[in-house]
C-alpha cells in the first residue's frame, strides 16, 4: 500500500557565532515579546534565548530554549574553547533543574522557544529581526514526510501484544494509568 505524503514547514534559525557581539538585544526582544501584556516589560531572565558569554576571550554563543527535561544528565561533556572550559550545560537547550536558564523566575515554569508564534504570524522571529550584527538568520524549508497509517497501527499492535505477553494485562493497565498521571 502506498503511503500518503504530507509537507511540513521546518523553521530554522541559523547562528553564526563569529558575528555575535554579545549585545543581548535578542534576549531583551524575546522577553518583551513574551511579557504580559506584550512588550510591557524587559527581563532577560524570562527570555527564551540566552547568550553564553566569555567577555575576556570575546566569545558569545546564543542558545535558544528547547524542551523541558525532568532529569538532569548524569554524565556530561566538558569543552575547552580557546583556553576556557565550558560544561555541556552551557550550550544545552534544555530547560533543566541543573541551572536557572530557561526557567520562568516567578512561576518556576519551563520556558521554550516558540519561534515567536503569533496571530498574525511574524515575518520572522523577533530575535532575528533585532540582531543587527547578522549573527541570527531565519530560514524555512519544506520537508516531505510519508504518512504510513497502516504501518504505524501495525507497529503499535505488535508492541502492545509483546507488552501483554511479557507483563500481563494488569501490569500494562497499571503503567498506562501512571503515565497518564504524568
Ligand atoms: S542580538 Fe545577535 S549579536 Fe546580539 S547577542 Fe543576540 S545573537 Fe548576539
Ligand atoms: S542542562 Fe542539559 S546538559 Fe546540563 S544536565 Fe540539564 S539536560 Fe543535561
Ligand atoms: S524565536 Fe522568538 S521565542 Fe524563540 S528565542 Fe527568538 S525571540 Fe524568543
Amino acid at each position: 500500500m502506498k503511503a500518503d505524503v504530507t509537507t511540513k514547514t521546518v523553521k530554522e534559525i541559523r547562528i553564526d557565532i563569529e558575528k555575535c557581539t554579545g549585545c543581548r538585544a535578542c534576549e531583551m526582544a524575546c522577553s518583551a515579546f513574551h511579557a504580559k501584556p506584550r512588550y510591557s516589560s524587559i527581563n532577560p531572565a524570562r527570555s527564551r534565548i540566552r547568550v553564553v558569554t566569555d567577555e575576556i576571550n570575546d566569545e558569545y554563543v546564543p542558545v535558544r530554549a528547547g524542551n523541558f527535561t525532568r532529569s538532569e544528565c548524569d554524565g556530561r561533556h566538558h569543552y575547552r574553547l580557546n583556553g576556557k572550559q565550558y560544561s555541556e550545560c552551557s550550550f544545552c537547550r534544555a530547560s533543566c533543574p541543573s541551572r536557572d536558564f530557561f526557567i520562568e523566575p516567578d512561576s518556576g515554569l519551563p520556558l521554550k522557544c516558540d519561534m515567536c508564534e503569533d496571530a498574525p504570524p511574524l515575518a520572522e522571529p523577533l530575535c532575528v529581526t533585532v540582531c543587527q550584527p547578522g549573527c541570527l538568520t531565519y530560514e524555512e524549508r519544506q520537508l516531505e514526510t510519508a504518512i504510513d497509517e497502516l504501518g504505524e497501527r501495525q507497529a503499535m499492535e505488535r508492541g502492545l501484544a509483546s507488552l501483554l505477553n511479557q507483563h500481563g494485562i494488569a501490569a500494562v493497565i497499571d503503567n498506562l494509568k501512571r503515565l497518564s498521571r504524568g
